[in-house]
């Protein structure tokens, strides 16, 4: 599947939007990628998500893979989909009091190994801070994942990552953000009702 076949896809969904944007990293862009619009169908998710994890499968500086783990709310139909691919656990981290956490119930045995997935990656703040749950737990990660990279590769998480599509999409800070300058105002998506 290329990067050109997955956007694709997002286009045939709405889920490509342009307007200004805040991020859930606090930057803002003129792109936008819903990707629950492209999720809520199953066949869908099923699909792009086995794509992903086939693509983590061949990178054998991977290796064995016994659970994925993704932030909630954004990467959990991610990580349950790319988990039924791989034929392991799914587990997701929630935020508590603006800190990551693993609730439910949730464990990781010491050592385990850890595929950390997430819908897009702009910063991979969000995977920072799931890999930072699985340290703290004993785990290993593994390696890490998305359905869209929009950093442009740019992103280093120190561990091997894989992406379906890789995009350059501008993100600024807020100072530096020319659509603030022309002074209108970002939206955070989906926040509308
Ligand atoms: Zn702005």
């Amino acid at each position: 599947m290329t990067t050109e076949d997955v956007l694709n896809i997002f286009e045939e969904n709405e889920a490509l939007l342009k307007g200004h944007f805040l991020l859930t990293s606090g930057l803002h862009s003129n792109r936008y990628l819903q990707c629950a619009l492209v999720l809520q169908h199953p066949a869908v998710a099923e699909k792009l998500c086995a794509e992903l994890a086939a693509k983590v499968e061949a990178d054998a500086s991977i290796g064995r893979i016994d659970l994925v783990i993704a932030p909630a709310l954004g990467g959990v139909i991610v990580a349950h989909e790319v988990a039924r691919a791989l034929g392991v656990r799914a587990l997701f981290t929630e935020r508590q009091e603006k800190t990551m956490t693993l609730r439910r119930g949730f464990q990781i045995k010491p050592r385990e190994r850890c595929l950390v997935v997430e819908d897009v990656v702009t910063t991979g703040g969000s995977t920072r801070e799931v890999m930072e749950v699985v340290a703290q737990h004993g785990g290993l990660t593994a390696g890490a994942g998305s359905l869209i990279d929009r950093s442009g590769g740019a992103v280093d998480l120190g561990v091997p990552r894989h992406a379906l599509a890789v995009l350059e999409v501008p993100a600024y800070k807020p100072e530096e953000c020319p659509m603030c300058r022309e002074g209108s105002t970002a939206i955070k998506p989906g926040s509308r009702q």
